[in-house]
C-alpha cells in the first residue's frame, strides 16, 4: 500500500500528526469500511471518511432522495431530490476525494443478505433509523467478529458506542436487549430532529472508525457516549458485557440470523397494507364529503403540527391529550383518525378499541397522503 505524491499533499495535515503519520495514513487507506444508511448520520460519516482517505466505502441504501431529507441528509443537494440517495452519495464522495472506491449496494439489508454484505468490509458503521436493521447489523457483526460503531439520534438528543465483543466489549443486544413496543419511539419523520444533530454524533462514529483503522487512543468499546444538544451536555456509561446475552453472551442462542421485523413485533409489508384498522385517504375523502356516512374524522397530531397543515372541518384531538380526553368522543360512533403519517393514528385506534370503541380506524398515510393523493394545497411535512 502506497500513497502517491498527490496523496501525500492531500493527507499531509494527517501525515505530520505523530499518532498518524505516513504508515497511519497507509493503515486509512488499507481499512474499508461499510455504511448502512445514506441519510443523517451516513452524510457525515461517508464525507468525512471518504476526505480522510479511507480506501473503500461501502453504502447500503434502497431510499431516494426527498426534500424532507435536505435539512441534515447534507450528502444530497436540491437537486438529488427524487435520485436514489446511493447514486447522489457516490457522486458527492468522488466529488470530495476520487482516490476513495465507493461501493454501492442498492438494496434492503435482510437476514438474507446481510452475512454477505458485510463479510468482505473490515468495519460495519450503523447510520439506520430502525430497530430491525439495528439488531439485524448487531448480530451480523457479532456473528462475523467485525465491529460495528453505532450511532443514533433522537430529537434533540444522540448516543454513539463501539460493539465489539471480539475485542472485549459488549454488543447492542447486552445494552438493549429488547426492542421497544412498535410505535413507541417515533421516527425522525414522526418525532422531528434537529437538522446538526446526525453531523455531531456521525463525527463521533467517523472518529471511532479512523481510530480503529489507525489502532490509536481509547475506543468507546464499552462506553456509551449520551449528547443532548439542548443542554449542550456530553455524558459517559460504562457498559458491561451481559453473559446471557442471546447473541454475544457465554451460551449463545442466536447462532444465524433471525427474523428482525419480528423480533421488533413489526408485520411484514404484505400484512400490513391489509391491516383491517386502517382506511385509505380515499375513504377519509368520502366521509369528509358525505356526513350522512356518519364517519367522523379526527386528526391527532399535535397543535404546532396543526398550524402547519391541516385539513379543513377536521378537529384536533392530539395524541398527547388522547388518554385523558377520549371520554369526550362517543364509543358507538364511528371514527376516522390521522395523523402526519399513520404511525400515531393506528395507535391511537388501538388505544381506542381497548377503551371499548367498535369503530375506529386509521388513515394509512396520514395528512402527508392526503396532500399527494388528494389536496396538493395541504403541505406536506
Ligand atoms: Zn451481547
Amino acid at each position: 500500500m502506497e500513497l502517491s505524491n498527490d496523496e501525500i499533499r492531500r493527507y499531509s495535515r494527517h501525515l505530520i500528526l505523530p499518532e498518524v503519520g505516513l504508515a497511519g495514513q497507509k493503515k486509512i487507506k488499507a481499512t474499508s469500511v461499510l455504511c448502512i444508511g445514506a441519510g443523517g448520520l451516513g452524510s457525515p460519516i461517508a464525507m468525512y471518511l471518504a476526505a480522510a482517505g479511507i480506501g473503500k466505502l461501502g453504502i447500503v441504501d434502497f431510499d431516494t432522495v426527498d426534500y424532507s431529507n435536505l435539512q441534515r441528509q447534507i450528502l444530497h443537494s436540491d437537486a438529488d431530490v427524487g435520485r436514489p440517495k446511493a447514486q447522489s452519495a457516490k457522486e458527492t464522495i468522488h466529488g470530495i476525494n476520487p482516490n476513495c472506491e465507493v461501493v454501492l449496494h442498492e438494496t434492503r439489508i435482510t437476514s438474507e443478505n446481510a452475512l454477505d454484505l458485510i463479510r468482505p468490509y473490515d468495519i460495519v458503521v450503523d447510520g439506520t433509523d430502525n430497530f430491525p436493521t439495528r439488531y439485524l447489523a448487531n448480530d451480523a457483526c457479532v456473528l462475523l467478529r467485525k465491529p460495528n460503531v453505532y450511532g443514533s439520534i433522537f430529537r434533540f438528543e444522540g448516543q454513539a458506542s463501539v460493539f465489539a465483543p471480539h475485542l472485549g466489549g459488549p454488543c447492542y443486544r447486552c445494552l438493549y436487549p429488547e426492542p421497544p413496543p412498535p410505535g413507541m419511539v417515533p421516527s425522525c419523520a414522526e418525532g422531528g430532529v434537529l437538522g446538526v444533530l446526525p453531523g455531531i454524533v456521525g463525527c463521533i462514529q467517523t472518529t471511532e472508525i479512523l481510530k480503529l483503522a489507525l489502532g490509536k487512543g481509547s475506543s468507546l468499546v464499552g462506553r456509551l457516549v449520551l449528547f443532548n444538544a439542548l443542554d449542550m451536555k456530553f455524558r459517559e456509561l460504562k457498559l458491561r458485557r451481559d453473559p446471557e446475552c442471546p447473541v454475544c453472551g457465554e451460551h449463545p442462542t442466536i447462532k444465524e440470523l433471525i427474523d428482525y421485523e419480528q423480533f421488533c413485533g413489526i408485520a411484514p409489508e404484505a400484512e400490513a397494507t391489509a391491516d383491517p384498522d386502517e382506511v385509505t385517504v380515499q375513504d377519509m375523502k368520502q366521509a369528509l364529503d358525505n356526513p350522512a356516512l356518519g364517519i367522523k374524522v379526527i386528526d391527532v397530531r399535535e397543535p404546532d403540527e396543526y398550524e402547519i397543515a391541516h385539513i379543513d372541518g377536521v378537529p384536533l384531538l392530539p395524541m398527547s391529550q388522547l388518554r385523558q380526553r377520549f371520554t369526550e368522543l362517543d364509543p358507538n360512533q364511528q371514527y376516522y383518525l390521522h395523523c402526519k403519517v399513520g404511525e400515531r393514528s393506528l395507535q391511537a385506534v388501538g388505544f381506542l378499541k381497548q377503551q371499548g370503541f367498535k369503530y375506529a380506524k386509521s388513515v394509512k398515510g396520514g395528512i402527508n397522503a392526503w396532500s399527494e393523493e388528494i389536496d396538493s394545497n395541504v403541505p406536506r411535512y
